[in-house]
């Protein structure tokens, strides 16, 4: 946590979905919004990676999905989603970062909100070409071993987001839920295009006051 939360004066709860390709640098904006946001950055991909790495049940079975570049069921990931969101840190907002991914988890969100008595605020789209991304996750797979980082099973995972959540951005689009964010270029620039998008997603209107507290 630091101060630039206090600074913005978003105290109020902020519920936000990021929406993109793998390798468009959700995980890393996600960690600064959240942050800047004072809310609990939700990663399903962090969230099945911690329960493979731990052996459960849910991991076991998210790893066989998971390995193949495909998404896990969404029955399975929907009702993790909505325990997660039943957990107290989430009750004054949360950034959600790989969820939803599919119409039906749409729908999922959308109803465990509006049984919570709230509603979405909206959808950062960060985009980036396939070039870039095929490129990034590579690189990211020589550095760090992930298991779902091979050629073939990168090329595989755009082809599911390409398929499955791309048509997602539009869906969001004509409820007028979303803003969307080049995602190519030096980490701290997409950040500030990011908290641009996202003062005018929450702040109507005081999009650049917002965005020059960071
Ligand atoms: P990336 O954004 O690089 O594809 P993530 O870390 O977000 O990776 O997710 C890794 C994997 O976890 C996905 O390829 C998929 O198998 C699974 N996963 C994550 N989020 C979801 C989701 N919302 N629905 C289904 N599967 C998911």
């Amino acid at each position: 946590m630091t101060d630039t939360t206090a600074s913005t004066g978003t105290a109020r709860p902020a519920r936000v979905v990021l929406l993109g390709p793998p390798g468009a640098g959700k995980g890393t904006q996600a960690a600064l919004l959240a942050e800047h946001l004072g809310v609990p950055a939700i990663s399903t991909g962090d969230i099945f990676r911690a329960n493979v790495a731990g052996g459960t049940p849910l991991g076991v079975e998210a790893k066989r999905y998971m390995d193949a570049g495909e998404y896990v069921p969404d029955e399975v990931t929907n009702r993790m989603v909505v325990d997660r969101l039943a957990e107290g840190d989430a009750a004054r907002g949360f950034l959600l970062d790989g969820y939803p991914r599919t119409t039906a988890q749409v729908r999922t969100l959308d109803e465990a909100l509006a049984s919570a008595g709230t509603h979405l605020d909206g959808v950062l789209e960060i985009t980036a070409d396939t070039d870039v991304v095929v490129e990034r996750l590579l690189n990211r797979a020589a550095e760090q071993g992930r298991s779902d980082d091979t050629e073939e099973v990168v090329r595989r995972r755009l082809e599911v987001y390409a398929e499955q959540t791309a048509p997602l951005a539009a869906a969001y689009g004509s409820r007028g839920l979303l803003v969307s964010v080049d995602g190519v270029g030096p980490v701290g620039e997409v950040q500030r295009r990011a908290l641009a998008a996202l003062a005018s997603l929450l702040e109507p209107g005081a999009g650049a006051s917002a965005a020059g507290g960071a």
